[in-house]
């Protein structure tokens, strides 16, 4: 993969909130947080937000946000021509391509209309309209302020804890993310905590179902990558060859339900399973990717 040296970066897309950490109480007083996309002990915080959408609490993300703060919009300015270099830049284009992707596609595919989240950038901790999170959880998508949250040294826990060293893996992580925000705007999500609620029993499997879902939009937003522009027309990556979607489908792998839980020494427990195992993980992620079709991604009437 190769980001395009003149493509413009839209820093307007991110919140760098790194330099301001945050009090407040924690999410994982409210019960069993969860996993977004990786590691950890935590379920879905997507769920978890709905189920406590109403009675909470957490104060909003910094009121109006700091959109692109003067740090990474002088870092990732043309003017800087190391600016691919610095993870932050490179991790802003990717959002910017994921979202121009889904501009365009989301109105086509399923008749509805994109609308543009920020990604916010944070270390260790995070105050969030879903309530305080740690880079613990792993990065995720908070409905109920309809932003991205990712601590980039996950990249580096992916990486060593994981195994997934790709470049390649850092795009797919976001275009997951990115993929829950669609299913926000469908009303996927709402239609999963409704079902949840009224029985619980199934919740885990609506959550697998959920998740692989979200792989598999990351995997049409890879297929289309290439065609994605900045605001000026300007292709946003220059290049994606077969070694990069493998890296995608390895890192989807990497975070399989079931190499989490054996990596963590126990026994492989089904029942507990919340985002798929890294079987059907990167199966989904490749369903999406060979057909670049989000109507494919169909994991809620078709087997997984
Ligand atoms: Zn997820």
């Amino acid at each position: 993969m190769t980001l395009n040296e003149n493509a413009d970066i839209d820093t307007s897309q991110v919140t760098d909130a790194r330099g301001s950490g945050g009090g407040g109480g924690s999410l994982g007083g409210l019960g069993g947080l969860p996993i977004p996309i990786g590691g950890g002990t935590v379920g879905t915080l997507i769920v978890l937000a709905l189920i406590v959408a109403g009675t909470f609490l957490g104060p909003k993300l910094m009121g109006g946000g700091d959109a692109g703060g003067p740090g990474v919009d002088q870092t990732c300015s043309t003017a800087n021509p190391d600016r691919l270099n610095q993870s932050e830049c490179r991790n802003a284009l990717y959002i910017n391509s994921i979202q121009a992707y889904w501009r365009t596609a989301l109105p086509t595919t399923f008749g509805e209309q994109y609308q543009q989240v920020d990604t916010v950038f944070f270390a260790q901790q995070v105050n969030t309209g879903c309530g305080m999170a740690d880079s613990g959880v792993g990065p995720f998508y908070c409905p109920l302020d309809d932003q991205v949250y990712i601590d980039l040294s996950f990249y580096d826990e992916l990486a060593q804890r994981f195994g997934a060293k790709g470049r390649f893996a850092q795009p797919y992580v976001l275009a997951h993310e990115y993929g829950h925000h669609v299913q926000d705007i469908l009303g996927t999500s709402d239609d999963v905590q409704r079902r949840s609620q009224a029985d619980p029993g199934s919740a885990n499997e609506l959550s697998v179902r959920l998740e692989l879902q979200a792989d598999c939009f990351a995997g049409v937003w890879a297929k289309h990558a290439l065609e994605t522009k900045d605001a000026k027309g300007v292709p946003i990556f220059s290049s994606l060859t077969q070694a990069d979607i493998d890296q995608a489908l390895e890192a989807a792998a990497a975070i399989g339900d079931d190499r989490i839980q054996s990596q963590a020494g126990g026994p492989i427990d089904e029942s507990k399973f919340t985002h798929g195992t890294s079987e059907q993980r990167s199966r989904w992620f490749n369903t999406g990717y060979t057909s670049g079709d989000g109507k494919q991604c169909d994991t809620f009437s078709r087997a997984i």
